[in-house]
C-alpha cells in the first residue's frame, strides 16, 4: 500500500506517535466492525489510525471533552473504509468537528428546486465537500447499538462519494469496475426498495437509504461494514459492489 518514500515517512510517524497498546486494545473492543479483521490487517489499521490522528484535526465542540481513548476509537472507526485504499482516499480535507449530541444545522439548505430552507433537521453527522465532517459523539458511541448503524462510516463514505463531485452514490470507482454495473445494480436495489416501502414491507436496510442516491451508498456502507450478513442476504449484488469498491470480505 505505501511506497517506499511513503514508507519511510510512515514509519517515522508511527515510531514518534505510537497509539498506546492498551488504548488500541481499547479501540478495538468498542468497534465490533473490526472484530473480524485478521491480526495484519488490524495491524494496518493501527497504522492508518495513527496516520489519521496526525493528519487530521478533531475538534470537539460545544464542551465535549475528547480523551486519547475517544480520538483513537473514532480514527479507527474512520480507516475502516479505506483499509485496503489507502489514507489517500481522505486527501482534500482536515477538520472533524464533533458535537455532543445530534445537532440541527445552522445554514440554509437548497433544495432540488432551488428552494432555499432553513433545515430543522437533527443530525447525527454532515459531511462537507471540501470541508469538514461533523458528527455528534452520542451517535458515534451509539455505534453497534442500533444493528448496521455506524455514523463515522456513513460520513467517511460521503467523503469517498464527493472525491469526483457532488455527493450522488457515484465514488470513484477501480479500474476493474464496470460503472454501468454499479448504476444498474444499485439502481435495481433502489426500485426494488422503493416498491417494498411502498407496500408496506420491512426494508432489510434503514429507510434513511432511500432519501438519495447519496444516502443509499452510505447507509449500504454501513451495512457493508457493521451487518454484512444482512447486506448480502438481502442486497447480494450491492454487496459484490461494495465488496470490490472497498477492496474487503468482510462476510
Ligand atoms: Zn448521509
Amino acid at each position: 500500500m505505501f511506497d517506499k518514500i511513503r514508507n519511510w515517512r510512515v514509519r517515522r510517524i508511527v515510531a514518534r506517535h505510537p497509539i498506546v497498546e492498551s488504548l488500541w486494545r481499547d479501540a478495538l473492543q468498542r468497534c465490533p466492525a473490526a472484530h473480524r479483521l485478521g491480526a495484519s490487517d488490524q495491524a494496518t489499521l493501527r497504522v492508518l489510525a495513527t496516520l489519521f490522528l496526525e493528519s487530521k484535526s478533531l475538534e470537539p465542540a460545544k464542551g465535549l471533552q475528547l480523551d486519547d481513548a475517544d480520538r483513537v476509537l473514532l480514527a479507527a472507526h474512520a480507516c475502516l473504509p479505506i483499509l485496503k485504499l489507502g489514507l489517500d482516499w481522505y486527501d482534500g480535507w482536515h477538520s472533524i468537528i464533533v458535537y455532543p449530541d445530534a445537532f440541527i444545522p445552522r445554514r440554509p439548505q437548497t433544495d432540488a428546486a432551488g428552494v432555499v430552507h432553513q433545515t430543522s433537521n437533527v443530525m447525527a453527522g454532515e459531511a462537507w465537500g471540501r470541508g469538514p465532517v461533523i458528527l455528534s459523539w452520542a451517535d458515534v458511541l451509539n455505534t453497534g447499538k442500533k444493528p448496521g448503524h455506524n455514523v463515522v462510516i456513513h460520513e467517511m463514505a460521503h467523503k469517498l462519494d464527493m472525491l469526483n463531485g457532488d455527493a450522488n452514490g457515484f465514488p470513484p470507482l477501480h479500474r476493474r469496475m464496470d460503472r454501468r454495473v454499479w448504476s444498474r445494480v444499485f439502481s435495481s436495489a433502489w426500485d426494488r426498495l422503493q416498491e417494498d416501502q411502498r407496500n408496506g414491507a420491512e426494508l432489510p436496510i434503514d429507510p434513511y437509504a432511500l432519501e438519495s442516491p447519496a444516502e443509499f451508498f452510505a447507509v449500504a456502507s454501513e451495512q457493508f461494514f457493521e451487518t454484512p450478513a444482512t447486506l448480502r442476504e438481502h442486497l447480494p449484488d450491492v454487496y459484490r459492489q461494495l465488496e470490490q469498491f472497498y477492496r474487503q470480505h468482510p462476510f
